[in-house]
């Protein structure tokens, strides 16, 4: 349950995923009344900050209640935080920290603490913070409870080392690994849409659909900020743990319930069913100068190598061996410096048969994650007339109009309450990485192996590398060109 004298740490209180999502996530929380006021939040890194100087590095990040208002809350939940400075890999900080809980729940009358650490840190801290958490600020009479961020390693070998590293120390129910794309609401809403809907569910195979497409787009680049990138590469970064987990929750079978493990089950079940990646149906690109040289190639970010054949464009086609989906491509690809910014779903079903139609567009299912958060169902109908043509329409489900008073939590709220609940649907399982990280470090492997020829350059603000028409048709995408379907863009009232 929800418990009240909640200790809640932060290590890493002082860089960037602390100031832009994770305190801003409390303080969401709290606002809406999801964090009780006897929570007590401590931030923790080596920088020597006072408390004002934490409020002022926070404070333009948090968001203003919609509608917004004075927010006079800020003020009592910067009241809520203590900073206390230490170092990661000696005692001496703990200590303190551990003091100042102890006196805090000493205070309260707390039988059973409740302790929630999250690690806001770079992952070559991340093991010393976890031994120190354990040696001094864990408590056998406390339930805990470790939110630990990604990168949950670089590939097979050093994730099961980690894993191997961390298990000694926290019990699996203990640990909470974050993929905030699980905390987003039109991820959340796949499992109710697919499975609370008998006209997609029963639709939701092979008969029906002829390929899946998982899109993350960007419109821009590293823009001088590539260092971290470029020995990351965009399968890393999105594909290996954002997409493929929209892929997982696409495809897997219905849970026995909405049990955390009951669903990761499933999760993990269909993700041992997917083929090894074909290395040689693959498109890897990376981004050149613009097509009117304003934008900047990748390679003219200083901070990457020079010669850096980091991958910023791939599209990679799995093939899933069950039952359901025997045959039917799903097709993920993500792209930096493209020409637009979103993450899509788009479900293409089959083809109609001909006969009385001469040409029907296929039927597709679009979730839009972002922006603006929309699930459409494109679909052929008779053009209003006296005459038979059709045309294709749509089946809209836009938030913005249809949920206009509705509070839509940021991903990293959903999930720190998850956390605190004590929730694991929506946290990655540790067999779970471990499959995941099987499927594509042959990938991996091969890209950054010998064998691989250079990506190829596609100009920054374009559509991605020549070759994605032909490729997405041997995968069975059909793209009707001509296709006259246009969105009417009108204001909601
Ligand atoms: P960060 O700002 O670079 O680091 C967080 C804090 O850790 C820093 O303020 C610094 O605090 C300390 N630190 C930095 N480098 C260190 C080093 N080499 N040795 C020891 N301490 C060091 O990192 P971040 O962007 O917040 O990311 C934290 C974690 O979240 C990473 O694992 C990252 O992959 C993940 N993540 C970040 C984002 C994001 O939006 N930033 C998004 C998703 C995941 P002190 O010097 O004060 O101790
Ligand atoms: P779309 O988003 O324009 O694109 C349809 C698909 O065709 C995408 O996979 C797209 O790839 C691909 N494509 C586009 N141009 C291509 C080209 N020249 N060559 C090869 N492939 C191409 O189409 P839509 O889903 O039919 O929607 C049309 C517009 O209406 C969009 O702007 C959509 O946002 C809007 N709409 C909005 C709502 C809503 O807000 N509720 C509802 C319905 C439609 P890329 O992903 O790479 O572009």
């Amino acid at each position: 349950a929800f418990e009240k004298n909640t200790v809640i740490v932060v290590f890493g209180a002082s860089g960037d995923l602390a100031k832009k999502k994770t305190f801003p996530a409390l303080f969401g929380l709290f606002r809406e009344g999801y964090l009780d006021p006897s929570t007590k939040i401590f931030g923790y890194a080596r920088s020597k900050l006072t408390h004002a100087d934490l409020v002022a590095n926070i404070g333009p990040f948090l968001k203003k209640p919609h509608p917004a208002t004075d927010d006079p809350k800020a003020d009592a939940f910067f009241n809520m935080i203590t900073y206390v400075s230490g170092q990661y890999d000696t005692d001496d900080g703990y200590l303190e920290l551990r003091n100042q809980i102890t006196a805090f729940e000493d205070a309260q009358q707390m039988i059973t603490p409740h302790r929630l650490f999250y690690l806001a840190l770079p992952p070559s801290v991340f093991l010393p913070v976890a031994q120190q958490i354990k040696k001094n600020v864990y408590s056998d009479d406390a339930l805990t409870r470790v939110i630990v961020e990604k990168p949950f390693g670089h590939d097979l070998q050093s994730a099961r080392k980690l894993q191997n590293d961390l298990a000694p120390l926290f019990r699996e129910d203990e640990l909470f690994r974050i993929d905030h794309y699980l905390g987003k609401e039109l991820v959340k809403n796949l499992i109710p849409l697919r499975f609370g809907n008998k006209f997609l569910n029963s639709s939701w195979n092979k008969n029906s659909i002829q390929n899946i497409q998982i899109s993350f787009k960007e419109p821009f680049g590293t823009e001088g900020r590539g260092g971290y990138f470029d020995n990351i590469g965009i399968i890393r970064d999105v594909m290996q743990n954002h997409l493929l987990q929209i892929l997982t929750l696409l495809t897997m079978d219905r849970p026995i319930s909405f049990n955390a493990e009951d669903i990761r089950d499933e999760k993990v079940k269909v993700l041992k069913s997917i083929a090894p990646i074909d290395t040689s149906d693959v498109i890897l690109g990376q981004y050149g100068k613009s097509e009117d040289g304003a934008k900047p190639a990748y390679l003219d970010d200083d901070t990457v190598q020079k010669d850096s054949k980091c991958v910023t464009f791939a599209a990679l086609t799995f093939h899933i061996n069950n039952e359901r989906w025997d045959g039917v491509p799903i097709i993920m690809r993500a792209g930096k410096a493209l020409n637009a910014g979103k993450v899509e779903i788009r479900v293409q079903y089959k083809n109609i048969p001909t006969g009385m139609f001469n040409h029907m567009p296929n039927n597709e299912l679009v979730i839009r994650v972002q922006p603006d958060a929309a699930v459409y169902l494109k679909f052929n109908a008779k053009t209003p007339g006296l005459a038979d043509s059709t045309s294709v329409t749509d089946l809209d489900l836009t938030y913005a109009n249809r949920y206009k008073d509705f509070w839509i939590p940021e991903a990293y709220e959903v999930l720190i309450r998850d956390a605190l609940l004590g929730d694991h649907s929506n946290f990655v399982r540790d067999d779970e990485l471990d499959v995941s990280w099987k499927l594509f470090t042959p990938l991996l492997n091969y890209i950054e192996g010998p064998d691989c020829p250079a990506p190829t350059i596609y100009p920054y603000g374009s559509r991605g590398p020549t070759g994605m028409a032909e490729y997405l048709k041997k995968n069975n995408v059909d793209y009707d060109g001509t296709e006259t379907y246009t969105w009417p863009v009108t204001s909601p009232n």
